[in-house]
């Protein structure tokens, strides 16, 4: 059972919420595939009897729900968090069809939480939510009607990860994993761009009263490249000596 286990370091993380009817329909379509770890970002309604209503039977993972004010709140302790969206935006992150998405988030599992975020079902995420994800997923619809109702888009994504779970049951042991260096969590690399952010400062490489963009660029680069926890590590040395001028 290496892929159910695998499927349970996966995170559902749903972005406010509007109609808590979704929610339930969301909590229904991942307890049919294996997922059970839901984290609701400030929702409009919740808990809500349209919520249970949906879930019909999925109750469980609604009363397990853990409710938090904001996005880095509900991934803090993850080491991958795939975005996905309904429209392609310019962005500088890979974006991934949903089956090579789903074999990448079961790879990271191995290593710790992995968190899979959905938007607001009218505006999507933001674009500083957007810049917390390491790559993002497209359900590839036809182009000019993209956006699919977010439980939807729950139960896509998460038979995409129950797909790659079975394969991966299948052929066991084929990613070999290094567990002296995980990959680092999203609260290590957020206390990374703040080491950054404040040495760039210092060294007046940053003007705070005109950052431009080379946080959030600096941001896409690291997110891409999927640091390790000693390679945070590493990068902050070197902030630290940059700092000190020696
Ligand atoms: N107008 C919004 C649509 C939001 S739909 C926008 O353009 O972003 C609500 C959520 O469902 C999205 O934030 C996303 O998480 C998910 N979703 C909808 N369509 C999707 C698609 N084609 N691929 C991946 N996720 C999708």
């Amino acid at each position: 059972m290496v892929g159910e286990g695998r499927l349970r370091q996966l995170r559902v993380v749903l972005v406010g919420t509007t109609h808590p009817g979704n929610i339930g329909s969301a909590a229904r379509a991942m307890k049919a595939m294996g997922v059970r770890d839901l984290v609701l970002v400030a929702p409009e309604r919740f808990p809500h009897a349209d919520a249970t209503a949906l879930a019909s039977g999925a109750d469980d993972l609604l009363a397990a729900a853990q409710v938090v004010g904001d996005l880095p709140a509900a991934v803090a302790d993850c080491v991958w968090v795939l975005g996905t969206s309904a429209r392609l935006r310019t962005h500088s992150v890979p974006v991934l069809p949903p089956d090579r998405a789903a074999e990448r988030a079961l790879g990271q599992a191995r290593h710790g939480p992995v968190a899979l975020v959905f938007g607001r079902e009218h505006s999507g995420l933001t674009n500083s939510e957007l810049d917390y994800c390491n790559a993002f997923v497209q359900v590839p619809t036809v182009p000019d009607f993209s956006s699919l109702n977010l439980a939807g888009s729950v139960q896509v994504m998460t038979y995409a990860l129950r797909m790659a779970a079975l394969a991966a049951e299948d052929a066991p042991g084929v990613a070999p994993s290094d567990e002296r260096d995980p990959p680092a969590t999203q609260a290590e690399m957020e206390g990374l761009y703040a080491h950054l952010e404040q040495a760039l400062t210092t060294i007046e490489v940053l003007d705070p009263d005109n950052p431009r963009h080379l946080m959030r660029r600096l941001r896409h680069l690291y997110q891409r490249s999927g640091l390790t926890a000693s390679e945070v590590r590493m990068l902050r040395g070197i902030l630290i000596h940059t700092q000190r001028g020696r």
